[in-house]
């Protein structure tokens, strides 16, 4: 298949361009380069364009697409209750542009970057995907519009969507160049790993009143490759099947950050050093994902299921970090 890959010059969207390339496919790169790395475009041709500039996007569907992966956005919860405007713009107009594109070009499948940020504050302990949605911030506001937006874009236009709700996505492949990089860094694992280089500044434990083990949040740390294998598993479903799906991706486990901190210490050998800090706004306390549907409709089993073996390949990309 040749297959779009909207962001790709951005953390999941550069592995899941890795992992179409090994399942041999054709791939073309659309990025701004807002927040994604050149370094990272390392699969495929790539067009330098923009959704939020319609006129720009037909340069990437110059060759025929039969599908397209869509990770172009702002992703960060804490920014999104800063500045919702920028949210709203560009993860759903800019997404509705690019499915304008798409429905000129003929292109009926979409992969969607999902977030497990469109649950809101857990109502059980593991969120499936009848968990009710009601996010508490608008980064999973915007996401889980567009989620709207392509089941309506089913029944009107027999548009094939998945949205793959991503928990927290981690690691990297460092043997291929690839990895988490921010700027500014606001991720948890980077932060631990940057803390303990002496690359970046000391770690900030985001509240410890949480009712959690430790008063820390919890969350569940998923490998970017898992993800991206995901994203091609989506791929075989929408070709016989049609509709909008969505899958929960993520391990079944919650780590609390005290308990990331102690792994990233343990992996690197190193300290980490660390403060308190108050609570970061929009941070619900526990997110952790029911996969079953994942695992059962798409056949999907991740395989970097270690909390430790995660942070290992994040740990070795952090230390020949290229971009
Ligand atoms: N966190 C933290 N210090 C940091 C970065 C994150 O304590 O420097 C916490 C954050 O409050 C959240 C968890 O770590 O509870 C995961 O945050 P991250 O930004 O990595 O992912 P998110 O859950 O927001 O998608």
């Amino acid at each position: 298949m040749h297959i779009l890959v909207c962001g790709g010059a951005g953390y999941v969207g550069a592995h899941a361009a890795l992992a179409a390339t090994r399942a041999g496919h054709d791939i073309t790169v659309l990025d701004n380069f807002s927040t994604g790395h050149r370094p990272a475009v390392r699969w495929g041709r790539l067009v330098e364009a923009d959704i939020l500039k319609p006129e720009t996007l037909d340069a990437a569907f110059e060759r025929p697409v039969d599908a397209v992966m869509h990770f172009c956005a702002r992703s960060l919860v804490g920014e999104s209750v800063q500045e919702p405007y920028a949210y709203y713009e560009n993860n759903v107009m800019g997404t509705l542009n690019l499915l304008q594109a798409m429905r000129q070009h003929d292109v009926g499948k979409l992969v969607f970057s999902s977030t497990a940020a469109i649950f809101g504050n857990p109502v059980s302990a593991l969120i499936d995907e009848d968990h009710p949605k009601a996010p508490i911030n608008p980064y999973g506001a915007s996401k889980l519009m567009v989620e709207r937006i392509l089941a309506d874009a089913a029944s009107a236009y027999g548009l094939r969507s998945t949205c793959l709700r991503y928990f927290n996505a981690a690691g990297a492949a460092p043997e291929e160049g690839i990895g988490e990089s921010h700027q500014p860094e606001t991720h948890l694992i980077p932060n631990v790993l940057r803390a303990a280089l002496g690359t970046g500044p000391e770690l900030r434990i985001f509240g410890d009143d949480y009712d959690t083990v430790d008063g820390t949040c919890v969350r569940d740390y998923v490998h970017v490759l898992d993800l991206a294998d995901a994203h091609l598993r989506a791929l075989g479903l929408m070709s016989d099947v049609d509709g909008a799906h969505a899958f929960n991706l993520g391990n079944g486990q919650g780590f609390s950050v005290r308990q990331v901190l102690e792994a990233g210490r343990q992996v690197s050998g190193r300290e980490i050093p660390h403060v308190q800090a108050a609570r970061r706004d929009g941070d619900p306390a526990v997110l952790v994902a029911s996969s079953s549907k994942a695992r059962s409709v798409l056949g999907w089993n991740p395989v970097h299921t270690q909390l430790e073996s995660i942070i290992d390949s994040a740990w070795r990309w952090h230390q020949a970090q290229a971009y």
